[in-house]
């Protein structure tokens, strides 16, 4: 058995205007993330550390802001197609950990529901998925609200019989 660990950083500017989406759960807030996709930063940072745990390439290259397809893109799915990459090397994710850092929207009350999405997505349980939020103690553009970053990092196994 073949271990490998990936990480993911994403970081999107938040808008006036909900709902948010975030760790493929709808968030009723009057703010979300501008991107070309949804702008789920969570889902983002961990397609990123999917496919860098496999040397598979990024998120930008699979999914280019250039191409019409990806406008408004559902982030789950992003991610789904990252693993499905992933696996045709072998790969399988086994665990993933996040990290958020934003001053809002409060996200422990979306946590459950986020793990359950971002663990369906990636074809693990809830119980393999750990999504913390911290706040940047109101410093610098995060502190200012001004957007959220994400830092994540998954672990991907691969069995010898699977090379
Ligand atoms: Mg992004």
């Amino acid at each position: 058995m073949a271990t490998r660990s990936g990480i993911g950083y994403d970081s999107h500017r938040l808008v006036p205007g909900g709902p948010l989406t975030l760790g493929g759960v709808r968030i009723p807030v009057p703010l979300s993330l501008s991107g070309h996709s949804d702008g789920d930063a969570i889902a983002h940072a961990i397609t990123d550390a999917v496919l860098g745990a496999a040397a598979a390439g990024d998120i930008g290259e699979m999914f280019p802001d250039s191409d019409p397809a990806n406008r408004n893109r559902d982030s789950l799915d992003m991610l789904r197609r990252a693993v499905a990459r992933v696996a045709e090397r072998g790969w399988h994710p086994t665990h993933v950990d996040v990290t958020v850092i934003a001053e809002q929207p409060k996200l422990a009350p979306h946590n459950a529901a986020m793990r359950a999405a971002l663990g369906a997505a990636l074809g693990i349980g809830a119980d393999d998925v750990s999504v913390k939020g911290k706040t940047n103690e109101g410093m610098g553009w995060i502190g200012r609200g001004e957007g959220i970053a994400c830092i994540a990092v998954a672990t991907l196994e691969r069995s010898e019989s699977d090379r």
